[in-house]
Parts: structure tokens; C-alpha cells; sequence
């Protein structure tokens, strides 16, 4: 047997334990193989000193603003991100189906990142009798949003509860971008005009909560996985405590921003820092640091959603969203296992094997298993660096993390037996990014 690639030395990681293994790329697969032994290949890699980690999982990304489907995948393999499960917007009046089919053949001529779509309703009353086509084609997850009322995004109640039960009888998953839309839309209206030092007071965690549990409680009763993207205040992981009270089956996710910013931290970056749901406070930062240090949360997103903001646009009109894709793992590493508040063992659960099997891209994809896709990050625990804008590969014009000290750098990614990250360069060729079917609620 002669292998593509040699993998040697490297610690394997995994949710559970370590190994001292090598990897033999053969092909798209990798295969594990006892250290040591003398095998043939074209390539050999000395891993020596550093971690071995399946890539990283990305649940939530926005490949619209300025990175599209294809430029949102180089940000991705630079920062480890094999796989990206995308929302696809649907807006009003569009076809569900065709909106999906063309986002698919873009994304198989662009992307070089393997990807699977999430499809977000705007218009869910009108929408919601696409879901069985739709999870005939493999997208199986629908995002609703219960809040952005005056947007006209919202999912009322009704309508929430009725797609529910169809996302259910079609064997899929409710993502819910679940805060209080009407109330943040009254909390606006008197606080006009919006600006940092107002900001929070339009979007207190208490209307998270009452949302999250809302949305948890109309699930139960319809029986519905539900996943919540997102979560980013104590009030909203309180919600999730009574929601495993009542028995709801869920899963939840948070993102690095809400676990390294608070909004007095940020606030001087004004629009830059403008998200939703919005950055909290310091107790806010801690609370998520415990429910991710308790697996109370179940993975991190990045809400890779890139718009072309400075710091001087006007506060109140500038739209919400940062790049995010490429800094998950840095910054994990960084401030969760080099601060001592999770283990590298935590990182590749969180990132890696929760998303592969909570939307169903196990075993193919998530964990370094023989004869698994051989999507790899070669991780060197050591090496000191700054995220810089200037190293960054997203086209937006600035990151949140700018200056941000690192020890811990990716050194090579590969994707399905392909090396696409090289260093600081990118050898990935042709986009060859694969679609993925996802096979949500298999997991219990
Ligand atoms: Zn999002």
C-alpha cells in the first residue's frame, strides 16, 4: 500500500483521550495506522509537537455579505473549518426549491470547503409546504426567527408552532433565532435614537429567556428536535435549564464572540461590535464560559455574517454581523484551553463530533476514525502569533479580534485527503467542495 500522505508523530485528539497514531491519507479517506511502522507514500508529513484535530464544523454561517459561497470558504481552511452548514435565506415570494438548488450549484463551482444548508424561513406561513421537498433534497434543518418583527422576519407563534410539527412529521430539525422581537422592537422605539451607550438596554437577556422558552415549550408539545444558534446571556442558558426540565429535546449553541467581548469592551468599536443577538455583560461572558465548561451548551458557531462596516457609520442604521469563521479555533484555544477553562478534549467535542452528529454528517465527517473523510487540522500548541486584520482572509474590512495574542497556530489543513492550507498559503486549487445531506435528530 503506498499512501497520498504520511501524518507522523501528531497526538490525535478526540472527545475522549489522545493517541499516538499515524495517519495515512489514501485517497479522500484517512487510515490509522500503528505508529512506527514503515510505510510507502508520496508525502510525509512530521507532525512532531502538535495536536491532530478532525476539522472543525462550522453549524452556523452566513455566505452572503461580502464573502459568498465561495469566498467564505478560504476564511473556513484557514481557520480549520472543513465543513460549514450555511443559511440559506428564503426571502418572501421566492421558490424554496430553487432558491436551494442554485445556492447548491454554486457552492459545488465555488466553494472549497464541503458544506450543508440550513433553510431560514422569512416568510414561514407561506414557506413551510416546501419542508417535504426540501428534506427530500437533504436540507433538513429550517431557521426561524421569533424576533425581527418590524423587519417582517418574524415567525409568529402560529406559524412557528405549525411549522414545527411539519419539521417534525418530515423527520427534521427548528433552528429558532429565538429573542423577543416585538419587545425589542417597543425597547427601540422608546430608546431612539440608538446608540452604544443604549444599545443593551433595547435587548436585555430577559427577553432571550422568555423566547428561548417559548420556543423550547411549543417544540415539546410538537415534538420537534430543536436546535437554538446563538445563545448569549445567563437569562438564556437559565432557559435552557427549564427547558430540560420539561423534558424538551434540544440542543444549543454559542459563538466565540459572546465568550471573549463584553459591550463596554467593545462599545468604542460601535457598529463594528453590532450584533444580534447583541454582546452582553462581563456576567453574561462568565455564565456561557461555565455552561461551555459543563457541556450546558453543545457547540460553538461562528455566525460568520461579514457586512462592509466602519467605525464611523451611523450606529442605529448599520447592519448587525462580524466575520467569525476563521478565528473559531484561535480563540478557543486561546482563552478555553490555554486559560485552563476547557481541554483540548472539550474543543474537538465542541467543534468537531456534537455538530457532526447532531446534524447528521457522522461518522463520515467530525472524528479521526479509520476510513472517515480525511479532513485534518495539524494544530502546533506552542507558536505565538496576533490575529491581525492583515492575516486575515475574509473580504470584510475589518475583524473583531484585531490584535488579538494566540499561542496556538494551525500549521496545515486538509480536506477530504486534499492539503488546502499550507502555512500562510493557500494550495487548494479548484473549489471541489462537496454537498452534504444532513441527518438531523438520529442523535439522542
Ligand atoms: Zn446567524
Amino acid at each position: 500500500m503506498r499512501y497520498n500522505v504520511l501524518i507522523e508523530n501528531g497526538l490525535l485528539l478526540y472527545p475522549e483521550k489522545t493517541e499516538k497514531k499515524t495517519i495515512g491519507i489514501e485517497g479522500e479517506k484517512l487510515r490509522l495506522l500503528p505508529p512506527g511502522g514503515a510505510y510507502e507514500a508520496e508525502r510525509v508529513i512530521d507532525a512532531t509537537g502538535c495536536y491532530i484535530l478532525p476539522g472543525l464544523i462550522d453549524p452556523h454561517t452566513h455566505p452572503v455579505y461580502v464573502d459568498d459561497l465561495g469566498a467564505i470558504s478560504t476564511p473556513a481552511l484557514f481557520g480549520g473549518v472543513t465543513t460549514m452548514i450555511h443559511y440559506i435565506s428564503i426571502k418572501p415570494g421566492d421558490s424554496p426549491l430553487q432558491v436551494i438548488h442554485a445556492a447548491r450549484e454554486n457552492a459545488e463551482a465555488s466553494s472549497h470547503a464541503d458544506f450543508a444548508f440550513h433553510a431560514s424561513f422569512f416568510d414561514t406561513l407561506n414557506q413551510l409546504s416546501s419542508i417535504p421537498e426540501l428534506a427530500r433534497e437533504g436540507i433538513r434543518t429550517f431557521k426561524m426567527f421569533t424576533a425581527y418583527a418590524k423587519l417582517g422576519w418574524m415567525t409568529g407563534d402560529y406559524a412557528l408552532i405549525k411549522a414545527f410539527d411539519t419539521i417534525a412529521a418530515n423527520g427534521g430539525m427548528a433552528c429558532v433565532h429565538a429573542e423577543n422581537g416585538p419587545a425589542i422592537d417597543f425597547l427601540e422605539d422608546k430608546f431612539r435614537p440608538i446608540t452604544p451607550d443604549n444599545f443593551p438596554a433595547t435587548s436585555p437577556g430577559m427577553l432571550d429567556k422568555e423566547a428561548i422558552f417559548r420556543t423550547l415549550l411549543l417544540a415539546k408539545l410538537t415534538e420537534c428536535p430543536l436546535y437554538l444558534p446563538h445563545i448569549s446571556s445567563r437569562k438564556g442558558l437559565e432557559a435552557l435549564v427549564l427547558g430540560r426540565e420539561e423534558g424538551v429535546r434540544f440542543w444549543s449553541e454559542t459563538c466565540p464572540h459572546y465568550l471573549t467581548f463584553t459591550w463596554d469592551e467593545l462599545k468604542e468599536r460601535g457598529p463594528l461590535g453590532k450584533l444580534r443577538p447583541p454582546i452582553k455583560t462581563a456576567d453574561d461572558r462568565d455564565a456561557l464560559w461555565t455552561a461551555v465548561e459543563e457541556a450546558a451548551l453543545d457547540t460553538i458557531g461562528s455566525d460568520h455574517a461579514p457586512k462592509a462596516k466602519t467605525v464611523t457609520d451611523d450606529f442605529e442604521s448599520a447592519p448587525y454581523g462580524a466575520p467569525g469563521v476563521e478565528t473559531i479555533l484561535p480563540v478557543l484555544w486561546e482563552l478555553g484551553v490555554n486559560a485552563n477553562r476547557i481541554t483540548p478534549f472539550d474543543l474537538v467535542r465542541l467543534c468537531s463530533e456534537q455538530p457532526a452528529k447532531i446534524f447528521g454528517l457522522f461518522p463520515e465527517k467530525g472524528r479521526l476514525d479509520d476510513g472517515t473523510d480525511a479532513d485534518i487540522v495539524i494544530f502546533d500548541p506552542t507558536c505565538k502569533w496576533r490575529i491581525e486584520k492583515a492575516n486575515q482572509h475574509s473580504n470584510a474590512p475589518y475583524t473583531l479580534y484585531d490584535g488579538f495574542p494566540c499561542r496556538g497556530k494551525i500549521q496545515k489543513v486538509f480536506i477530504r485527503g486534499r492539503l488546502v492550507v499550507d502555512g500562510d498559503r493557500f494550495t487548494g486549487g479548484k473549489a471541489a467542495g462537496k454537498f452534504f445531506e444532513t441527518h438531523p435528530g438520529t442523535l439522542m
